[in-house]
């Protein structure tokens, strides 16, 4: 059913209540007013960061959607975001930092070491999910991975471990939406809950602390994951050309991982988008406008790979994600 909802802002946000969204948000500018707060004044005070020039609306046709607050100019970087759950994929582990993503150097990566951090930063960052992931034995639950040729339960993994050592609240994800679950879906996921909550109890650690590992749990976290998760993609390159370049993510190189973020996610989706969204050198996601924006036009991603015709769009994002585009493009036929 959620899925007929995520169909159902995308098709009504545009078409039929554009009026009603960019009257609400003129009656909300005062958002962006603090933009120079801290700027003015001879004394050196601390700059705090312009808001990004975007409001997110809870829409009464359900759901949220993004709206620029201003004029925005192609390339302008709208924002950044850090993930709230990401993972390496099982063959980058070795080549990426077991945090951030980022490529490691010959000396960062230690073959000696399962995995390696980029920085003190990123291995102190990730020092409370990765102590509890290091108690366990995980060849099985990878193996479970690797060979179904899954990437999303690395994910719930990495947030249970997060859970369990205390960094994170298990409803984290509840904000997200879920995609519909299926009773195929619940038979697929058995496996991999069960390899998940043996491999915690075979390292001993509590049941009081594990109440929360129930697998009524593990699909809700699967659900959102599967419609919420980017493909990472490093672009590497210079940075204000990749703002720039539409073509950025075609050049990019193969997948480094998997992450989860808030505020991307509440970006509908476009085959003609206005917004696209990069990695350039770690998970770190930005957000870039790829043409002038008016105030109040929403703000749009595409899901996939806005290159492929019609039809396979049309399959990829109602098997994927659950809803039929109606977009401009789409309606044009093109
Ligand atoms: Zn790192
Ligand atoms: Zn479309």
């Amino acid at each position: 059913m959620s899925n007929l909802v995520r169909c159902t802002r995308s098709c009504i946000s545009r078409f039929k209540k554009p009026h009603l969204q960019r009257n609400h948000f003129l009656s909300s500018s005062f958002f962006f007013t603090s933009i120079e707060e801290g700027r003015t004044g001879p004394t050196a005070t601390p700059v705090r960061p312009a808001p990004p020039p975007i409001r997110v609306a809870l829409t009464e046709s359900a759901g949220r959607s993004v709206f620029a607050t201003r004029r925005i100019g192609a390339g302008e970087l709208l924002h950044t975001a850090k993930p709230l759950v990401s993972h390496p994929s099982l063959s980058a582990v070795q080549r990426v930092c077991y945090f951030c993503l980022r490529k490691l150097g010959n000396t960062s990566a230690n073959p000696l070491q399962s995995v390696s951090f980029c920085s003190e930063e990123c291995r102190e960052q990730a020092k409370a999910f990765h102590g509890v992931e290091a108690k366990a034995d995980w060849s099985a639950y990878d193996d479970y991975c690797r060979s179904n040729g899954l990437k999303y339960p690395l994910l719930v993994k990495r947030f249970a471990c997060m859970v369990l050592s205390g960094d994170v609240s298990s409803d984290l994800l509840d904000v997200l939406q879920p995609s519909g679950v299926s009773s195929q879906m619940i038979s697929e996921v058995e496996e991999g809950f069960s390899l998940l909550k043996s491999a915690f109890e075979e390292a001993n650690v509590a049941d009081e602390k594990m109440a929360f590992l129930t697998k009524q749990w593990y699909i809700g976290v699967l659900a959102r994951i599967r419609i919420n998760a980017f493909r990472i993609e490093l672009a590497g390159g210079l940075y204000e050309d990749l703002l720039l370049a539409a073509a950025a993510s075609v050049e990019a190189e193969a997948a480094v991982g998997n992450a989860v973020y808030m505020l991307p996610s509440f970006y509908n989706h476009d085959c003609d988008p206005n917004v696209h969204i990069i990695w350039i050198d770690n998970v770190d996601a930005k957000l870039a406008a790829l043409r002038d924006v008016e105030p109040g036009e929403e703000l749009r991603i595409c899901y996939i790979d806005a290159s492929m015709d019609h039809d396979a769009r049309q399959t990829i994002l109602s098997g994927g994600f659950g809803f039929q585009c109606n977009c401009l493009r789409c309606l044009s036929g093109d």
